[in-house]
């Protein structure tokens, strides 16, 4: 691949946290950045790789409160890239999942802005790989699914399309509404004795699993308020199979 042209933006996944799961392209590119407008999940661990010449912007969003409007970043994004600079804008994981990738590239083609982007190892895949389990399975499940555990405006999605697929699902974000997604899972279907992988912090310091049985979660046995964050909660057979689930906690 040829280097960034100056004058664009390249959006790049950093990956779930461990700072060897950015992929070889992303780091490279990484190093030649003179303007990083980076994210607050990943961008300590990468830290050491940015070049020190380079002007850091970060613009971390945690949960309950943004540190940088949408707004923010697509004039960070402008005004960099309009005065020549190479900028990279680091993003968790995958650009393209759950992160407003959508919204970043629109408001760059708007203003004829060229752009590239970079994929990343999504925190759904990074988790079942540090827990020991496939995403899919022959026989068990032929589907995957990518989910916000998040409700708009506090009201719960219809969960239904989501359980009559039989697919595993991966909740991203939501944490604080666990119980009620869980609830509403069984509500939508999914079966109560439906294994769940509680991964908190894949492949960061503090990484911890826990499987718990669907039910047991919708009734609030789970203090969920303890599991550390980011979490990502898989739901779906795949998590205990004959073979693999002695080594699940
Ligand atoms: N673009 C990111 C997701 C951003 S949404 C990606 O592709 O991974 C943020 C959510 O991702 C968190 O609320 C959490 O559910 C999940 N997440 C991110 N990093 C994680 C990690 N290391 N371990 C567990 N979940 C993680």
């Amino acid at each position: 691949m040829s280097e960034q042209a100056p004058g664009s933006v390249v959006f790049i996944g950093a990956g779930p946290g461990a700072a060897d799961l950015i992929t070889v392209r992303g780091l490279r590119l990484l190093r030649q950045a003179e303007v990083i407008i980076h994210d607050a999940l990943q961008g300590d661990e990468l830290a050491p790789e940015f070049p020190a010449s380079a002007l850091l912007v970060p613009v971390g969003k945690r949960c309950g409160h943004h540190s940088a409007t949408q707004a923010e970043i697509h004039a960070h994004l402008l005004e960099h890239a309009r005065a020549g600079r190479r900028v990279v804008r680091l993003k968790g994981g995958d650009p393209g999942v759950f992160g407003r990738l959508g919204e970043e590239i629109a408001h760059l083609e708007a203003n004829a802005i060229p752009w590239s982007v970079v994929p990343g190892v999504t925190a759904a895949v990074a988790s079942a790989a540090a827990a020991g389990f496939p995403l899919t399975h022959r026989g068990v499940t032929l589907a995957v699914t990518f989910l916000t555990g998040h409700c708009a405006e506090g009201r719960q999605a219809d969960l239904r399309p989501f359980v009559a697929t039989g697919a595993t699902l991966c909740l991203y974000m939501g944490a604080k509404h666990l119980v009620a997604t869980a609830a509403g899972l069984l509500a939508a279907g999914q079966s109560p004795a439906t294994p769940v992988a509680l991964v908190s912090r894949a492949t960061q310091p503090g990484e911890s699993i826990r499987v718990v049985e669907l039910h047991e979660l919708a009734s609030g046995q789970v203090d969920t308020a303890a599991l550390p964050t980011p979490l990502m909660t898989v739901v779906g057979e795949v998590v205990r199979q004959p073979g693999w689930r002695e080594r699940l906690p």
